[in-house]
């Protein structure tokens, strides 16, 4: 099977890190990817968002299978033009996606399937914002409505900061807010058979004891020790599948990557977001802990034929990632900076790899930053204690002036 894999992030890279092992795949490109996909797949100068010049690239590379990567290119509908081309794609179409691309549209979805969320409003004027605020009280939650990289949302019990984020969005949606620990699902579909992967849990604020501005995700962690036994399939059918069955209703079937934000509220499972994709950086703790082999399971989703599929088998062992990010992430992330420890930072048993997100190869050939997010340093072990202390290991061997981490990825899970 000959896979092409659009995007460039530690996402990717762990895509195609899992893809690479898959006997099945016998060519293996990635575009436009960055300097660590480029030692497992041969990299494309593609623009990510033009689904012409990505056709026209799994054309020319008789592709078997495309899988998209991030949120952009199947909101632009990257995907349309490669299924007219006859092309199996792993992502939905650019109505579907509009899931993710718009969380008025996906408050619309989830009441129509009677899913649980946050209460909200829709709201287009200052007044609009003001009077939602005071509706639902402290603290507030703004999402601007469009896709924001999960940087558009601010949770402040600050009202005077709630309506500055207010009035700097087109259209916000401003909803009650969520207590209790949150959960990252992803679900593989085809448009109709869903099949949910392993709970993982993401650390968005920047700065440890969960501190800072939102990020698009500074680590992440599997399995959830503390979630209750049951959780997978109670939402798979009050979530996952009401929305796909939803989505298949409305004449728009979402097939690709179903991934729900939820938040275990004191008065049950809520749903915080949707996405349209894999999640940045759950996939690394959640691939790394797939054994079945991963190009089948996508080109099954990619042809509907995901009903025929026996079930995914997973590795009991835990995985934990720490994200390392730029100077100044996520405001003004600096870039240029060579990178360091690489080689060093990885284990020779593949306990410990490193993915790479923000990097590229300078014209010396040294590896250097180019993002907000740079690396996402992975490892797996027998707990998340064993898979967390192997983490850090390997962060600590990582060179890379100006670089921050957060010190508490599943820390008080490992306890
Ligand atoms: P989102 O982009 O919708 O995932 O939001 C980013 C982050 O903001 C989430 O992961 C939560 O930590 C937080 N958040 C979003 N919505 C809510 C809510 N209704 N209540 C509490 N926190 C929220």
């Amino acid at each position: 099977m000959k896979v092409l894999v659009i995007g460039g992030g530690a996402r990717e890279h762990a895509l195609c890190r899992s893809l690479s092992q898959d006997p099945a795949v016998s060519e293996l490109h990635c575009a436009p990817g960055n300097a660590g996909i480029a030692a497992v797949a041969t990299v494309h100068p593609v623009d990510q968002l033009d689904g012409d010049q990505v056709t026209e690239l799994a054309r020319q590379l008789a592709a078997d299978l495309v899988v998209v990567g991030p949120e952009a290119p199947l909101v632009a509908g990257v995907a349309e033009p490669l299924r007219a081309a006859g092309i199996p794609v792993f992502g939905p179409s650019a109505p579907a996606a509009q899931l993710e691309g718009s969380k008025a549209f996906a408050k619309d979805v989830m009441a129509a399937a009677g899913v649980p969320t946050a209460r909200s409003y829709v709201c287009a004027s200052p007044e609009e914002a003001a009077a939602a605020l005071d509706a639902f009280g402290a603290p507030y939650v703004v999402k601007d409505d469009g896709l924001a990289a999960g940087k558009g949302v601010v949770v402040t019990a600050d009202r005077t900061a709630a309506l500055a984020h207010a009035a700097a969005c087109e259209s916000v949606v401003i909803e009650e807010y969520l207590d209790g620990p949150e959960v990252s699902l992803f679900a593989i579909t085809d448009g109709t058979t869903v099949l949910p992967l392993v709970p993982a849990q993401d650390f968005k604020r920047a700065l440890d004891g969960d501190h800072g501005p939102n990020t698009g995700g500074m680590g992440a962690y599997s399995p959830l020790p503390w979630a209750p036994p049951g959780l997978v399939d109670e939402v798979l059918t009050t979530v996952l599948q009401p929305t796909v069955d939803e989505l298949r209703r409305r004449g728009t079937p979402f097939s690709g990557l179903l991934y729900a934000g939820l938040a275990l509220t004191s008065r049950g499972t809520r749903v915080i977001e949707f996405n349209a994709r894999f999640g940045d950086p759950e996939t690394q703790v959640v691939l790394a802990r797939l054994r079945t082999p991963l190009a089948g399971v996508l080109l099954a989703a990619a042809q509907g034929r995901l009903a025929e599929l026996e079930p995914l088998r997973w590795r009991e062992e835990a995985a934990v990632t720490v994200v390392v990010a730029a100077e100044g992430y996520p405001a003004a992330p600096r870039s240029g900076d060579v990178i360091e420890g690489l080689a060093e930072a990885e284990a020779a048993d593949g306990t410990v790899y490193v993915l790479h997100a923000g990097t590229r190869t300078d014209q010396d050939g040294r590896v250097v930053s180019a993002g907000g997010r740079v690396l996402s340093v992975t490892a797996t072990g027998a707990d998340l204690a064993q898979a967390r202390e192997r983490a850090y290991a390997g962060v600590a061997e990582i060179r890379l002036a100006g670089s921050q981490h957060r010190t508490d990825i599943a820390l008080k899970a490992a306890e």
